[in-house]
């Protein structure tokens, strides 16, 4: 027993077994040569220590794969949180990120940055004609071709819709401006889907960040800056100013009055006349609206109708227009002795055709004053009949079938080819006035017209005349055979009072 006592393979293995359940699972003992029982325990616990090595290695494999999956997972859901889906650019929230970093690094002493944010002019117009999927195959490619423009540090974003940024890191105002160039360059080539080429080009607002500026007030300027590249006109570059701010402001506040205009009857209807170019009869009055405002006076169209449109109140207005206009057609004709054929003539915005009611709405009003269909145009712009969405060639076959006369406005200012004009029910064109401008003895322009007229009269359409401001040019659209026109030649529009009593006289304008 005392011999059993003192071996010392018993301490080892004691010591041994003590280093395993520490956790030293790579601790092994030596047996003794004798091979006995003793040995045999020993050889039997290196195997256990084997075995728990081995499933231990395998159990920290599986937790070192775990976590690498759960740190990709958490990284993918960063990047799709960060990401646009369709683009794969930047999204809203990784841009301010960006911003704010680049911010902070401004003010640490680098170079500040510069946003510009950016619009496409047209892409309304070719979701409604071609469909969303040839929509985003645009996009995606607008967000390539911006890629293509930018330096590595810098960064493109998709903010929703066809809203795009780029942050110019370390910028200065000529930097930023050779971006917005750049940019401008590559949106100028066509996209092609299918068989047509179509054109995305845009508005761009820039912001050079000041000292302390923060992300919010970055993005914001910028907008206001792009939003008034866009009220311009298409494919502007706009610098922020700070009075743009006030414009905006001062724009937000005219909306809301506008709403209460149409309601407290503040829009008034002046009357031009459109005018037989062979003997000055006056064949039918073109309906403007104007705005009488309580403190800022008679405000034209042109300063309101867009507003109109973007806040959506431009239907409310179009139908008061109508009603009103339609409504002072019945009093003349009771009143006055208007020919049968005298046509009132209204301009109906684009969003109209896209109304499912606006065939009852005009057939209610027509019928509401007994007026035949035929002594009413609408005038529609030819840059809102291009989209040939189908509701919006519902609209006009319906139109047509009431009996109503159509008519494209601003012929000439848009892309229509006129064998497209053909497949649409239009019965008129109206050539813009852009197109007579310099119309004078010898001029290029003369041509020019003869071909138009001809075109517009093959394709089975009459043609009116608008801006005609001399006698000269009145006389050369005379000689080309054009029949009827209107311009402040004649006369300028006018109140309801003076056109009334120029119809009352039975007035002819002076003739060619
Ligand atoms: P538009 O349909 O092209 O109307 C003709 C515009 O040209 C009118 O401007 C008219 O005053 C102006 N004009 C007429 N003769 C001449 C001329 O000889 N020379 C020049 N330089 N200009 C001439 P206005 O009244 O300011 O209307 C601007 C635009 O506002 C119209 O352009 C039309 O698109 C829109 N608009 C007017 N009333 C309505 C309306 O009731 N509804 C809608 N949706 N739009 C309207
Ligand atoms: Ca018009
Ligand atoms: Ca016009």
């Amino acid at each position: 027993m005392s011999s059993r006592k003192s071996d010392p393979r018993l301490a080892l293995l004691v010591d041994g077994i003590v280093r395993l359940s520490r956790g030293d699972l790579s601790s092994r003992m030596e047996p003794s040569p004798a091979r006995d029982d003793v040995d045999a325990v020993i050889t039997g616990i290196n195997l256990l220590a084997e075995e728990l090595q081995l499933v231990h290695q395998q159990f920290e494999k599986r937790v070192e794969s775990r976590t690498a999956m759960l740190n990709q997972a958490h990284l993918d859901m960063r990047r799709m949180a960060m990401t646009d889906a369709l683009t794969g650019l930047a999204n809203r929230v990784a841009l301010v990120e960006r911003i704010e970093a680049a911010l902070a690094a401004a003010s640490a002493g680098t170079a500040p940055p510069a946003l510009l944010l950016l619009d496409l002019d047209s892409f309304k117009n070719i979701n409604d004609r071609f469909g969303h999927s040839a929509g985003d195959r645009v996009l995606t490619e607008v967000a390539q071709r911006l890629q293509g423009v930018v330096r590595g540090s810098d960064v493109v974003a998709r903010l929703g819709g066809d809203e795009f940024a780029v942050l110019v890191s370390q910028a200065t105002m000529e930097i930023a401006l050779q971006v917005a160039n750049r940019v401008m360059e590559v949106l100028d080539q066509s996209f092609h889907l299918d068989e047509f080429s179509v054109y995305s080009r845009a508005s761009i607002g820039i912001r050079l960040a000041d000292q302390g500026a923060s992300a919010e007030s970055l993005v914001l300027e910028a907008d206001t800056a792009m939003y008034e590249a866009k009220r311009l006109g298409r494919s502007t570059i706009k610098v922020f100013e700070p009075v743009m701010l006030y414009d905006r402001q001062l724009r937000t506040l005219m909306a809301s009055e506008l709403r209460d205009a149409i309601n407290n009857e503040e829009l008034v209807l002046h009357y031009q006349p459109v005018v037989s170019l062979t003997d000055g009869r006056i064949l039918g009055v073109e309906v403007l609206v104007r705005w009488n405002h309580p403190t800022r006076g008679l405000i034209f169209p042109d300063s309101f109708i867009p507003l109109a449109e973007e806040i959506g109140a431009i239907l409310e207005l179009d139908r008061w227009v109508m009603a009103a206009a339609l409504s002072q057609y019945e009093r003349w004709r009771d009143e006055l002795d208007l020919a049968p054929d005298f046509q009132l003539r209204l301009n109906l915005s684009a969003v109209e055709l896209q109304q499912l009611d606006l065939v009852d709405y005009v057939r209610g009003v027509l019928k509401n004053h007994r007026i035949p269909p035929v002594n009413l145009v609408l005038e529609i712009t030819e840059t809102a009949l291009v989209t040939g969405a189908e509701v919006e060639t519902y609209s006009l076959l319906s139109l047509k079938n009431l009996g109503v006369c159509i008519e494209i406005d601003d012929f000439g200012t848009g892309y229509s080819s006129i064998s497209y004009l053909r497949r649409l029910p239009v019965d008129m064109v109206k050539v813009d006035r852009s197109l007579i401008a310099e119309l004078t003895d010898g001029s290029w322009q003369a041509d020019f017209i003869t071909a138009i007229l001809q075109l517009i009269r093959a394709a089975g359409l009459d043609a009116v005349f608008e801006g005609i401001e001399t006698a000269e040019q009145a006389r050369k659209l005379t000689e080309m055979g054009c029949l009827s026109g209107q311009g402040y030649y004649f006369s300028k529009p006018l109140t309801l009072d003076a056109i009334t009593s120029m119809l009352k006289t039975n007035q002819h304008l002076p003739a060619a």
